[in-house]
């Protein structure tokens, strides 16, 4: 079964995603997503099956927990190694 935890979104036929703990800032964040999505995801589904459209970072978010604006290297743009941001 999923480990998400999902509740319902103030938009309709939308659900809030809360994600995991961000291991560079020490916060949760929320995703809201489709419910037809967020449904899947709680069945077990892979995010990136149920969530095409979702950018690839906010997937990311949903999966481990890391917000967009704290992966390595977000905040020094063009300057940063993308090799560090790829994580090889
Ligand atoms: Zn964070």
């Amino acid at each position: 079964m999923s480990h998400h935890e999902i509740y319902d979104s103030m938009q309709d036929n939308c659900a809030d995603i809360l994600t995991p703990t961000c291991p560079f800032c020490g916060q949760r964040g929320w995703i809201t997503a489709p419910q037809t999505g967020a449904d899947a995801l709680m069945e077990g589904h892979p995010v990136q099956d149920v969530l095409p459209e979702v950018d690839p970072r906010l997937r990311e978010q949903i999966t481990s927990g890391i917000h967009p604006r704290c992966f390595p290297g977000a905040e020094f743009g063009d300057g940063i190694d993308p090799d560090l941001i790829h994580g090889h």
